[in-house]
């Protein structure tokens, strides 16, 4: 099995969250072959609610560690410069998580041909870009039915050059939180003002009111409040019934984000009454904090250190992770894989190089095996 051919496989089919169909097919289809003929020290689990794939490797007693790769895809047109592009038009892996589904592969076939003593799960994981895909494998509760002694992950990194590995103890990534607030007024012409109640008033002045909260929330905690769509009114002369506001706040503690959801409650409500409009509030994904396990990057440091790869420490990312269910649950490292690419992350040119395989499939061996 060569990680980097099934990288190849995998990035011509990127399928979205929970639509990970030809992608699982192909990782089956890749472990029958890496695994071969019925072996006990093997177990694979499909989920029910899900296109996730768990395969247990069984070789001595005691605990577990596991190894999570996600596997969904972003709705971008890819303009990379790569030989192997996306043939689901419309489709791409802006996240590189086709490299992280092939490392993981490569970590496997490596257990495979080493058979050591020890106990490893490799979770290939659906729908992390905000779709929940952590929690619906996690609901499944076949993960937790193993005695489960840390989790282990990486991400492409854009900005780092392949060999570089990047993390930090404690707190990695924050915690996002996805609201939509709605303001409902009534409709009139704009000749007759008195006869309608403008939902653009209400929305904006629930802006100010929210701005100047997190302002004073900001003096002492780490947050970014961000409402990265507004929409309201349809005719130029006519007051707007209806304004919608979409957007994301960021924080690295759970009571702040409680703080952060209370307040967008109650200043809806309270600019909705001054205008005698309608609020409706509803939060929608969030994530844990990715917190890492001192210990667990000690251990990554120390293996890059053998390994001969560049270890630097990386700073908090206000970006969410949907890991962060994890190291909830168990001792947890995450860590930022050098992929040689400039392009962030997202962008329909991000292409993290196929030499960061190697890079990730040497490291992941080391960490399972030490
Ligand atoms: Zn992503
Ligand atoms: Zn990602």
């Amino acid at each position: 099995m060569d990680p980097v051919a099934l990288r190849h496989q995998l990035h011509q089919i990127p399928e979205i969250a929970f639509a990970e169909h030809a992608t699982k097919a192909l990782l089956l289809d890749t472990l029958a072959q890496i695994i071969g003929q019925a072996d006990s020290r093997w177990q694979v689990h499909e989920f029910k609610n899900s296109t996730g794939i768990l395969a247990v490797y069984t070789g001595a007693e005691g605990d577990y560690k596991l190894f999570r790769a996600d596997m969904d895809a972003l709705p971008v047109k890819e303009n990379s410069s790569c030989s192997f592009p996306s043939t689901h038009e419309g489709f791409m892996h802006a996240c590189g998580h086709d490299v992280h589904m092939a490392i993981l592969m490569g970590l496997i076939a490596q257990i495979a041909l080493l058979k050591p003593a020890t106990n490893l799960m490799f979770l290939f994981q659906p729908a992390e870009e905000g779709k929940g895909g952590a929690q619906s494998v996690l609901a499944e509760g076949i993960i937790q039915s193993y005695p489960v002694r840390s989790a282990y992950a990486l991400h492409v990194a854009s900005g780092l050059p392949v060999g570089s590995i990047s993390s930090k103890a404690g707190i990695f990534f924050g915690i996002p939180q996805e609201f939509d607030v709605r303001f409902i007024g009534k409709a009139s012409h704009v000749a007759y003002p008195e006869q309608g109640i403008n939902a653009l008033h209400a929305g904006r002045n629930f802006l100010t009111m929210m701005d100047e909260a997190v302002a004073e929330l900001a003096k002492t905690e780490r947050v970014i409040y961000h409402v990265g769509k507004m929409s309201a009114g349809d005719i130029r002369n006519i007051i707007p019934a209806l304004c919608t506001l979409e957007g994301t706040h960021r924080s690295l503690k759970s009571e702040v984000r409680d703080t952060m959801n209370n307040l967008t409650t109650e200043l809806a409500a309270k600019s909705a009454e001054s205008y005698g409009a309608k609020a409706e509030v509803e939060f929608l994904c969030s994530y844990d904090a990715v917190v890492n396990d001192a210990s667990l990057v000690q251990q990554l440091s120390a293996a890059c250190h053998e390994l001969d790869l560049d270890y630097r420490e990386a700073e908090i990312a206000m970006t969410g992770e949907d890991f962060g269910f994890f190291t909830t649950l168990y001792p947890g490292l995450l860590f930022w894989l050098g992929s040689g690419c400039e392009h962030p992350l997202h962008s329909d040119k991000f292409f993290p190089l196929d030499d960061s395989l190697a890079v990730g499939v040497k490291l992941f061996t080391h960490l399972a095996l030490s």
